[in-house]
């Protein structure tokens, strides 16, 4: 029996059900973040976190500065709720041990970033605040010259 030639046309089932599930995801994260009043900035993440190297016990500090509570403790280790994390990066800022949490995301724009160790977020936060400056002089320069126009 020959077999059936899939028809250009048909829909891509595996796509839609693809889709599908991202949707939910998205809404179910909504729901999540919405009463803790976060606002989700990047167009996908993901967070590791090393057990190897992780301090556990001893320490916990990601668990204290999570702002959505994505981080908890279960069992011995540092458990993650995937659905909560905005990937904002604080876990890494504060962690005591250099690349023990791994976020990667994807910024709106298209642009990656990766952080492992405290100094990345440093540089990466000295790289927004450049940006923004070279924003508001670039602003106030435009500004300064439509005032020249009406003197
Ligand atoms: S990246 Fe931010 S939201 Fe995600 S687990 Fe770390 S501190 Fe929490
Ligand atoms: S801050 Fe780092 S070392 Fe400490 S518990 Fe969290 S992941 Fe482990």
């Amino acid at each position: 029996m020959s077999k059936k030639q899939p028809n250009p046309s048909d829909p891509d089932i595996y796509q839609l059900l693809l889709e599908a599930s991202e949707k939910r995801r998205r809404e179910r994260r909504a729901q999540l973040l919405e009463p803790l009043g976060v606002k989700e900035y990047f167009e996908e993440g993901r967070i590791r976190i090393d057990k190897k190297t992780c301090k556990g016990v001893e320490c916990k500090i990601c668990i204290e500065v999570c702002p959505t509570h994505a981080l908890y403790w279960k069992a011995g280790e540092v458990g993650i709720v995937e659905d909560l994390c905005i990937f904002c990066a604080a876990c890494v800022w504060s962690c005591i041990v250099d690349d023990c949490v791994q976020v990667w995301r994807k910024r709106p724009d298209g642009e990656v970033e990766e952080f492992s160790t405290p100094k990345n977020v440093l540089v990466l936060m000295h790289k927004i605040m450049g940006r923004k400056r070279r924003e508001r002089v670039i602003s106030l320069a435009r500004a300064l010259q439509l005032c020249r126009l009406y003197i």
